[in-house]
């Protein structure tokens, strides 16, 4: 048994068929996490709901979490007990969704994913061409739900009452190994839920795991299958990776596993251009930075800079075309958000911020007057300014600029007036563009400010 049990943790090769399901209860000595961990709102979640006579579990991302030392951003419940037995037991408590129903539940200000365990795959589920899973609602026993997880290390059930991890899969060997396995064949996987392909990259990346080669392999090749997927999916998973703390890591790992084609212009043309790729890198680096720091973020900042080089190419072959330069600055702000409301559920809010950011961008150039002194009382002023020092940063305009944009922040009033550049009617500017080809040398435009 003993010998059995060695050879499954340290001998499975990366081709190791599909995990096979073979319960193991692993004890706090292994795997660390002492009830004192969790949160008591999940604690005292799991406390009622086996009090009442049901089975619980803290599950998923929080468990994988805990035991690599990260601490989880939310937890989520696995029971028996069917979503109106989980609302009769929780005064603050509702349930949402419709193809699958889960109950939130509410203590304070955290709020707890209770659902009930799933199903296996039969016959019966409701596919799309692809054989991406459309449907299915039937509950199941916790070995079945264990078995409709993505990887081995989401597929672990910590009981706070026993401290007790229920592993069906190997997850604990996994993640103390660092490897990120599929539960099952990945292909298949893949098809059922093109998702699971940015999961995989996203997962890696947060916690620092290889990719198994079966999970790596077949990656390239169904790619292709996230065009399927809905747009609100796609936008929340992408939101989840630029925000995870290491979206730069995320992003060469995607660009390793060939998966940045088709998700964003960020990830397809802009990575393959040097100016648009310093400028992204630059800005996902600051992401980062500031989620570690506990920070706040605006979406509409960093969707502003991952599409930004998008917009230049248009602005700049608009105005080629002999358009006047404001106008065909916002018509090529709506065309590239349009493109991206094919792919990413962008909300309306987030498109005003977007734009709002992009259009304070040439207002930059004026330096005389009153321009200024009004300029720096937009409400996002200080988001423009922002990108308007990553964009120098970056290369792409001078610094001088940007420099001067921060020294008027922070004059006085004659400071201030000392700044201002005589106005002597439109001025030309030298600005850098990106080149159009990858590999092509950068070339130098002249843009009129206005
Ligand atoms: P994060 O730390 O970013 O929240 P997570 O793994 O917890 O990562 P969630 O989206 O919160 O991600 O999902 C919770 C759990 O649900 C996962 O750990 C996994 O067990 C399961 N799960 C999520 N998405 C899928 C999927 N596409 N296919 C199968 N199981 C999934
Ligand atoms: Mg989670």
């Amino acid at each position: 048994m003993i010998r059995k049990l060695f050879s499954r943790v340290f001998k499975r090769g990366s081709a190791a068929p599909a995990a096979t399901s073979s319960l193991a209860t692993i004890a706090v000595a292994q795997h660390g996490i002492h009830r004192e961990h969790v949160s008591s709102a999940a604690r005292r979640t799991c406390e009622a709901l086996q009090k009442a006579g049901h089975k619980a579990y803290v599950v998923g991302g929080a468990v994988r979490d805990l035991i690599a030392g990260i601490v989880p951003k939310d937890y989520d419940i696995a029971t028996d007990a069917t979503p109106d037995q989980v609302r009769a037991v929780f005064r603050r408590s509702r349930i949402i969704g419709r193809r699958f129903q889960i109950v939130h539940v509410m203590f304070g200000a955290e709020t707890l994913e209770v659902s009930t365990f799933r199903a296996a795959h039969d016959v019966d589920t409701v596919k799309d061409e692809h054989g991406r899973v459309l449907r299915d609602n039937v509950w199941g026993n916790m070995a079945e739900d264990a078995a409709r997880r993505d990887f081995t290390v989401n597929a672990l059930y910590y009981d706070p009452a026993t401290e007790i991890v229920h592993d069906y899969h190997h997850g604990v060997a996994d993640l103390q190994q660092k490897t990120l396995r599929m539960i099952g064949e990945p292909r298949t996987r893949y098809r059922e839920d093109p998702v699971r392909m940015l999961r995989a990259v996203r997962l890696a990346a947060k916690l620092g795991l290889t990719l198994d080669p079966a999970v790596s392999a077949p990656i390239r090749e169904m790619a292709e299958l996230m065009e399927n997927v809905p747009a609100a999916r796609l936008f929340d998973e992408m939101l989840k990776l630029l925000f995870s703390g290491h979206a730069v890591n995320a992003v060469h790992r995607l660009r390793e596993a060939g998966l940045h084609h088709g998700l964003l212009p960020l990830l397809d043309v802009i990575l393959e251009q040097p100016l648009g790729e310093k400028f992204v890198l630059l800005a996902l680096e600051s992401t980062d930075e500031r989620v570690r720091a506990g920070k706040t973020l605006s979406p509409g900042y960093l969707f502003a800079t991952l599409l930004w080089h998008e917009v230049l190419a248009n602005w700049e072959a608009r105005k080629a075309r002999g358009e006047i330069s404001m106008p065909a600055l916002y018509e090529a702000m709506d065309e590239v958000l349009d493109i991206q409301a094919e792919k990413l559920a962008i909300t309306r809010r987030v498109a005003g911020d977007i734009k709002d950011i992009w259009a304070l961008q040439p207002r930059f150039e004026k330096r005389a007057g009153k321009t200024p002194y009004r300029l720096i009382e937009q409400p996002r002023f200080r988001a423009g300014y922002d990108f308007l020092a990553l964009r120098a940063e970056s290369g792409e305009i001078e610094t001088e600029v940007a420099d001067w944009w921060r020294d008027f922040q922070n004059a006085d009033g004659p400071g201030r007036e000392a700044l201002l550049i005589p106005d002597s009617g439109p001025k030309k500017r030298r600005r850098r563009v990106r080149s159009k080809k990858p590999g092509e040398t950068v070339q130098i435009a002249e843009i009129t400010a206005d």
